[in-house]
């Protein structure tokens, strides 16, 4: 990327985040208006019920610029036989992780001489094939075997 293009995004970025920001804090409003200062608690209880809009906002800003040349991809070679494609279709996606949940389209092709369907796109982001992706599924691994271990009576540090 030469520097006037990267300069470029990251000012774009910059501004979404701020928006995003933007909205984050409107949602801030009732607790920094309220009658009763909140604990330090409620504060942080706050936070982490409203970060997803902030934090999951940011990453849908970054993962959508950082992925342009992917989501307007016409065409690709098979990686199987090496056939030009034509796009095939593009198809929109719902991610969860830990930030919160982004949406990406993607475009998808398709060779018939090998009947193999792909996404350029999800081998790029390194995509999970399930909706939850790696960060959520290695926490809810993670919170499955400390779940069993104090089934069992076992003291453990997740
Ligand atoms: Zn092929």
């Amino acid at each position: 990327m030469n520097p006037p293009d990267r300069k470029a995004l990251i000012e774009s970025f910059r501004a979404a985040a701020h928006r995003q920001i933007d909205q984050w804090v409107d949602q801030q409003v009732e607790m920094l208006t309220a009658q009763n200062i909140p604990t330090l608690r409620q504060m942080s209880d706050q936070f982490m019920q409203t970060r997803a809009t902030l934090l999951g906002g940011c990453l849908q800003e970054m993962a959508t610029r950082l992925t342009a040349s992917y989501r307007h991809q016409e065409l690709a070679r098979c990686p199987h036989c090496g056939k030009s494609l034509k796009r095939h279709s593009v198809n929109a996606k719902t991610l969860h992780t830990m930030q919160g949940d982004i949406t990406l389209e993607r475009p998808y092709f398709y060779c018939r001489n090998c009947k193999v369907g792909f996404y350029p796109l999800d081998e790029a982001l390194e995509l999970a094939e399930e909706a939850y992706q790696y960060d959520m599924q290695e926490k809810m691994l993670r919170l499955g075997i400390c779940h069993r271990r104090s089934e069992t009576g076992l003291k453990t540090a997740v």
